[in-house]
């Protein structure tokens, strides 16, 4: 691996950086701004820098992947879906690089195997294992720009695997740790980080820095604006990563070491996610060893169970367990709920992928209490159950019916008045 690719020239003024850029799928969604994105690339590598470029597929694209797979088969091979999948990104990367190529500049196009992307066997959710970076630092060093495909690598047996939805952002990320990039820059269809997802909340507020930590609860509470996996190599690798527009030239959020600017905001941002489903089973026998009866199929099948709630049950020695998984993993879940219900002794199963979960996060919590409660209030005063809470040090979210997400988002911005700049006086509610 390079030891450090920033130098100071004979001059001694000019420093040259490496650079990951990713662009998502709307940047790069036709020609037009396939052509765009080459020139901003071109401009940066004239300056002096060492460019790498990660591409998504084109918008659209990877849906239209997946639904050609389900027209050949319900239930599609997950390898085969990975081998289908993959090629989204091998479009932009192609056309990107004929494109830089017809400007005048070098340009090579890499798939994640010709880039050393090693990954684990998980298809369609493999998560990178090691990078080779001796093929990108080659290309490198003649010169050229490196354009690699988003979102794909091989694992080590040479299949195809992908990494997710969203994954481009972690290979991105990745690829900086590795190279020892300067900065990772991620170019989207908004101008950063947001108070909330701008979409949905026009009083949403752009945040001109944000710690890796809070990134990572947001986007695992669904912020969709980083890969959650993106963020956590970000973290153990100090990579800064600056998320920005492609289409603008605002300046965007750098997401960065915790500074003690940010423990002065008690709540930084509010996200949800209609991504969950939930599932109950009643009448679980409350004897020790269940949960994990329940649990570990579910970990064998590789479902990622989130909130979990033990309670009792109106049958005494009886107890009801409730938890979360993702809708996608919804119907298998179920199966195997079912299945382990009947092995156990224990009584029906409940599912309802009709939910929501709505989180408030900010590290300022750590320091001061109060935000639980006022969330709570302002989601009873508009009449919203809360099926289901969790906490973490940084976090509150609550599980609601999915109808009221967007309401209670607004809401919740509003309560803690993400709409205005923080003063640095930290607002801790009278009683
Ligand atoms: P790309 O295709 O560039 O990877 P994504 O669609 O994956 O883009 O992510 C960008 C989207 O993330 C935005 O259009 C926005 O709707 C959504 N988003 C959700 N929460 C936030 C937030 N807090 N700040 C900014 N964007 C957010
Ligand atoms: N093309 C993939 C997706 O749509 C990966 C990505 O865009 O990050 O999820
Ligand atoms: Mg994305």
């Amino acid at each position: 691996m390079a030891e450090s690719l920033v130098f100071i020239d004979s001059g001694g003024v000019t420093a040259m950086a490496l650079v990951v850029q990713k662009y998502g799928g709307t940047s790069v969604a036709d020609s037009g701004r396939i052509r765009s994105v080459a020139e901003r690339v071109i401009q940066r590598k004239q300056a002096g820098d060492d460019v790498v470029v990660v591409l998504s597929a084109r918008a659209g694209d990877t849906d239209r992947l997946i639904q050609l797979a389900h027209q050949m088969s319900e239930r599609p091979d997950p390898r085969e879906l990975d081998v289908l999948l993959s090629t989204g990104e091998q479009i932009t990367i192609a056309l990107f690089s004929m494109a830089v190529m017809d400007l005048g500049c070098q340009c090579v196009s890499m798939t994640g195997y010709q880039a050393g992307i090693v990954t684990d066997h998980r298809f369609g959710k493999a998560r990178i294992s090691w990078i080779e970076t001796l093929p990108i630092r080659e290309q490198l060093e003649t010169g050229n720009i490196v354009v690699v495909a988003g979102f794909q690598g091989y694992d080590d047996l040479g299949n195809i695997t992908t990494l997710g939805r969203g994954g481009s952002d972690t290979t991105a990320v990745a690829l900086a740790a590795a190279l020892h990039a300067d900065v990772c820059e991620i170019y989207t269809d908004v101008e950063g980080v947001y108070t909330t997802d701008p979409n949905i909340y026009g009083k949403a507020r752009k945040l001109k820095k944000i710690s890796y930590e809070e990134m990572l609860e947001m986007a695992s509470m669904g912020a969709k604006v980083l890969h959650i996996r993106s963020v956590e190599f970000g973290m153990k690798y100090h990579v800064p990563i600056m998320v920005c527009s492609s289409f603008t030239d605002a300046p965007g959020t750098l997401v960065t070491k915790e500074d003690s600017d940010m423990e002065k905001v008690m709540v930084s941002s509010v996200t949800y996610s209609k991504h969950d489903a939930r599932i109950t089973v009643t009448d679980v026998p409350d004897v020790p060893g269940m949960a994990a009866r329940i649990f570990r199929p579910m970990a064998a099948a590789a479902i990622n169970v989130d909130m979990i709630i033990q309670g009792s049950g109106p049958v005494p020695g009886r107890a009801n367990i409730s938890f979360t998984v993702p809708k996608s993993d919804f119907a298998r879940s179920m199966e195997i709920a079912e299945k382990t219900a009947h092995e156990i002794g224990a009584g029906a199963v409940h599912g309802n992928p009709n939910i929501a979960k709505v989180s408030v996060i900010g590290v300022g919590m750590r320091s001061h209490s109060g935000v639980a409660s006022r969330m709570f209030d302002a989601l009873s005063r508009l009449n919203i159950n809360l099926i289901m809470i969790s906490t973490s040090e940084i976090k509150v979210s609550c599980v609601i019916e999915d109808k009221y997400t967007e309401l209670a988002v607004r809401v919740l911005h509003d309560t803690f008045e993400l709409d205005k700049e923080p003063n640095g006086v930290l607002k801790v509610r009278e009683e």
